[in-house]
């Protein structure tokens, strides 16, 4: 558990905000055993000037595949949790990316990530991408087809 909001910081300077509330969730899912599954959802939240601040996330459901190496994210209910809160937030919060799991202490992005990253994610925008390991998280940023890796602050 943390007591205090994440912060990653671009080169270019822009800050991504992880909430407390959001940090506590996805550590909730690190793939502590050997037989817990990858976990995978979207993330919600608000973009100020080039900064970004996470507020909620979608959460696996049980309509979700969950495998230990795979996930597939197509639930509906994740695009449903997006809907939700434009809606309950005067359209202030929206889609800014994806989460899952992997079962290793720092995580790295794999192939797989890149190319699914890269052919799913085409907005526009800049989009968060992150990854909850063990002992660490990986945050992505992606800007149209490049991807940086930022530094936690
Ligand atoms: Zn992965």
């Amino acid at each position: 558990m943390v007591d205090k909001e994440l912060v990653f910081q671009a080169q270019d300077e822009s800050l991504v905000v992880i909430s407390i509330g959001v940090a506590n969730t996805l550590i909730s899912y690190r793939q502590l055993s050997e037989s817990s599954s990858e976990s995978a959802g979207v993330l919600i939240g608000e973009r100020r000037g080039v900064h970004i601040v996470i507020k909620k996330v979608s959460e696996p459901s049980l309509w979700d595949i969950r495998s230990r190496f795979m996930v597939d994210r197509v639930s509906k209910h994740h695009q449903k949790a997006v809907d939700d809160a434009f809606k309950n937030n005067n359209g202030e919060w929206q889609y800014l990316g994806e989460w899952h799991t992997h079962p290793e202490d720092v995580p790295r992005p794999s192939m797989t990530d890149y190319s699914s990253w890269h052919k799913n994610l085409k907005l526009l925008d800049s989009l968060i991408l992150i990854i909850v390991g063990r002992t660490d998280f990986w945050v992505g940023k992606k800007t149209q087809g490049n991807i940086e890796v930022l530094k936690q602050v």
